[in-house]
């Protein structure tokens, strides 16, 4: 499966903002952003103005990179968007947001989004019950995605508790840490999304 293989801070750096791809490290000094804000390469630390094209084309590449989604797929969710009812760039916010391997983050079952795909396709989760190994898939409300037992009490579980306790969760879900258990109570909207995304900048680049 295509998927995102520059390291992950290198991602950060070229977006010249933390897009939180590392868990832990991302709130810690070791932060690679903050010890050295500048984008990477030989001339990263040279300022120049961007077009309008550069800027809309950034935050596109911001948003794929927060979800670690490829263009091909990050286009078909923003078709999928443009055909709903609605306005397309939250409607693409929604849908990525919706995303099993990101649910399991924000719930807390993960420290981050590309852990959580790493272990939503090793298994550990269930989906109403069912196994489950596709990050991709779209979960809906009333949908309750839990950690398996014998994962529960793996080592990698009790860090991921240790980590992400007292972290607020999102108003779309509703999770009980000591069960390992989560509900999706409603659809996420743009204001459930912890990083500020400009989802216009989106939009008017592909309707060029
Ligand atoms: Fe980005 Fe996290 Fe690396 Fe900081 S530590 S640069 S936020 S991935």
């Amino acid at each position: 499966m295509a998927r995102y293989t520059e390291a992950s801070c290198r991602l950060c750096r070229r977006e010249k903002e933390k897009l939180f791809l590392k868990g832990e490290r991302c709130y810690s000094e070791k932060c690679a952003l903050t010890r050295r804000p500048t984008a990477p390469g030989q001339h990263g630390s040279r300022g120049s103005k961007m077009s309008e094209y550069g800027i809309q084309l950034r935050e596109k590449q911001k948003v794929k990179r927060i979800y670690g989604v490829l263009e091909k797929q990050f286009r078909l969710y923003f078709d999928r968007a443009a055909r709903k009812q609605g306005m397309t760039g939250e409607n693409l916010l929604s849908l990525l947001e919706s995303r099993l391997d990101n649910v399991v983050y924000r719930m807390g079952f993960a420290t981050s989004r590309k852990e959580a795909r790493q272990l939503v396709r090793h298994n550990h989760y269930t989906l109403n019950g069912k196994k489950v190994n596709i990050p991709s898939l779209i979960v809906k409300e009333g949908d309750v995605i839990k950690v398996k037992d014998a994962s529960r009490r793996s080592n990698k579980f009790k860090d991921i508790v240790e980590a992400t306790e007292g972290k607020v969760a999102p108003g779309f879900v509703s999770v009980d840490l000591e069960k390992m258990e989560g509900t999706m109570t409603a659809t996420p909207t743009k204001e459930d999304i912890d990083i500020p995304i400009e989802d216009h900048l989106i939009v008017e680049l592909y309707s060029k």
